[in-house]
């Protein structure tokens, strides 16, 4: 932590700057220009208080060094992690695509999507059981019910599953109904006490940007879950709020390479909700891929027009398959595979 004094600073006011810091545990170098002295605290800079420091007569502003985030950082980890989800890569070369309906509607629904999700070539499904709806009037998802046709669709294609957990409550169910990958939605991004929660299952973690948060608040919200103990995080990028009302979120493509640099963790894209129209998804998609990302997550619904939820965003099964192909060759310019 660096400590610039104000030009006016008595030396009284610097040695209680440096008297704090010694209080702290950690010792100070202090540095007098011609007009400023600046302190810096060397040590342990998680066992400083900042806002101890701000309150001090004669300091102008305080200024942390180190990142808050550390388990996720790459600094504590330079090499990109691979998270293995039965057998499955995410993290590597090879990019994967997770595909399937935005909610679980019935039995038929889930063994037509499985089986255009596998035909596809995606290697993984997704559904949502538990919806965050906005209004308390819409369809809020299959519960229970749902996972056993998730999981009843999905075995026989060997695809691991990927759904929302939105309450604490249900993470037992979740375990007991071997969901794959647990997913935390944007709206619960900072839902601090569930992150805690996940943090302590061995479950892989897709957690999905918020509506607002910048990317330092997405790396400490993935911090909580590890700092549980639990490691397999998967970023998801799904488009964030802005000014434009064009279309359902802006995705931003540059977070992709940012968080790439500053986590070992994998980073993946959800096209369909940034969009949310079905046109925009392939664009969205190849961009994302061009862009970095480890992987993506696309709405596929059998029949996009029947969709109980997200209908104008959900792909056909063709659509899906069209795209996968198309993916192929932009993977390859950037060094993966698909
Ligand atoms: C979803 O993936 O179905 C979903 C609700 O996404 P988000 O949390 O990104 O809105
Ligand atoms: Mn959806």
């Amino acid at each position: 932590m660096i400590i610039v004094m104000k030009l006016s600073a008595t030396d009284a006011q610097v040695a209680a700057v440096v008297g704090l810091i010694r209080e702290s545990g950690l010792k100070e170098h202090v540095s007098r220009g011609s007009e400023l002295v600046i302190i810096g605290a060397m040590g342990d800079e998680d066992l400083l208080d900042a806002s101890r420091f701000e309150i001090l007569a004669g300091v102008e502003r305080v200024t942390r060094i180190m990142k808050q985030y550390k388990i996720v950082s790459r600094d504590t980890h330079p090499a990109g992690s691979i998270i293995q989800i039965r057998g499955i890569p995410l993290g590597g070369k090879q990019i994967q695509v997770i595909g399937g309906p935005c909610s679980i509607e019935t039995q038929a629904q889930m063994d037509e999507a499985a089986a255009g999700v596998a035909a596809a070539g995606c290697r993984l499904m997704r559904g949502g059981a538990f919806k965050p709806r906005t209004s308390p009037y819409a369809f809020q998802g299959l519960g229970v019910e749902g996972l056993e046709m998730f999981q009843t669709a999905a075995r026989r294609h060997n695809l691991p599953i990927v759904t929302e957990l939105m309450d604490v409550r249900m993470l037992d169910t979740f375990m007991e109904y071997d969901v794959d990958v647990i997913q935390i939605g944007a709206r619960n991004m900072q839902n601090f006490d569930l992150l805690k929660e996940v943090g302590r299952v061995n479950k892989p973690i897709i957690l999905k940007r918020g509506l607002s948060a910048t990317i330092n608040e997405w790396l400490m919200a993935a911090e909580y879950i590890a700092a549980g103990g639990n490691h397999n995080i998967i970023f998801c990028e799904r488009g964030i709020r802005t000014f434009e009302t064009a279309y359902r979120n802006v995705l931003d493509v540059t977070a992709i390479p940012v968080l790439k640099r500053e986590t070992h963790l994998p980073v993946i894209v959800d096209p369909s909700h940034a969009g949310g129209k079905a046109w925009m998804v392939p664009a969205l998609a190849q961009a994302a891929v061009a862009a970095g990302a480890d992987g993506l997550l696309i709405e596929m619904h059998p029949n996009p027009a029947e969709a109980w939820c997200d209908a104008d965003q959900a792909l056909s099964p063709p659509q899906l398959n069209e795209l996968i192909t198309t993916l192929g060759a932009i993977a390859q310019a950037v060094g993966r595979c698909i």
